[in-house]
């Protein structure tokens, strides 16, 4: 026996399924975005047709949540167009495009649309690139307060806060650098999300991992954090594990 972690493909039902063995109790099986790729964590106990066998009784779980990342990467394909719907501070509003020969800008109005402006003739990717910086421009309104309390909460320093674009992370840590990374898309969560986030990445200055330590001192500055993972999380389930 050996602790050493190989990975292999093996097919079943037609899909392609990326097998890990490890040193572990229970078997793990989960469906990744944006493609739905479908990785498997087995213990070495287990041979491949039993793998085989633990991932044919899940077909039908795992074909549904391709089909959910399927119609989120369509979703995720917003023309920004008049009609859309967008996301803000965790509400839907309509957007409304405006074409005037004017600077581009982004406006509320009637806490039920987001009002666009840009130039005549603007592709999609530039009123992308209008509704993106108007997103940017509120976390970063919104991150130096929030940094002020939490410092002085938690007693650490943050060096920089900056905001990025992520495909599977809302927020990281670089502890040696004592910076902190954000992701732009907290714009259309509810605030708690943003400060959940913040705060966790906070709470890496005092404690690297996700151990014990570090869920304690959550529950001490952040009681109710699991609440607010659990809405972030609430986009569909990436991931199930059960004992086999
Ligand atoms: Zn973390």
């Amino acid at each position: 026996m050996t602790t050493k972690v190989n990975s292999y493909h093996i097919e079943v039902g037609g899909l392609s399924v990326e097998v890990v063995r490890k040193d572990i109790k229970n078997f793990y099986i989960g469906v990744h975005p944006p493609k739905g790729r479908i990785r498997v964590s087995a213990p070495l106990r287990l041979d491949d047709d039993a793998i085989r066998m633990a991932v044919i009784s899940r077909l039908g779980w795992i074909r549904r949540q391709q089909a959910t990342f399927a119609g989120q990467e369509r979703q995720s394909q917003r023309e920004f167009v008049t009609g859309e719907s967008h996301y803000f501070e965790g509400k839907r509003y309509r957007l409304d495009v405006i074409e005037r020969d004017c600077p581009p800008r982004v406006w509320l109005r009637n806490n039920t649309r987001i009002g666009l402006s840009v130039r005549p003739g603007s592709d999609r990717e530039t009123r992308e690139a209008v509704v993106h910086r108007w997103y940017r421009q509120h976390l970063r309104t919104e991150l130096p307060p929030l940094l002020e309390k939490w410092e002085a909460k938690l007693d650490v320093s943050v060096n920089e806060v900056r905001i990025k674009k992520m495909k599977t992370l809302w927020g990281s840590c670089n502890v040696e650098a004592k910076r902190i990374w954000i992701n732009l898309e907290l714009a259309k969560k509810p605030n708690s999300c943003l400060v959940y986030i913040l705060v966790h990445e906070m709470v890496h200055l005092l404690e690297r991992n996700h151990n014990d330590r570090f869920r304690e001192l959550m529950d001490k500055f952040l009681p109710q954090w699991r609440t607010y993972r659990d809405q972030l999380n609430r986009a569909p389930l990436a991931y199930e594990d059960w004992g086999y």
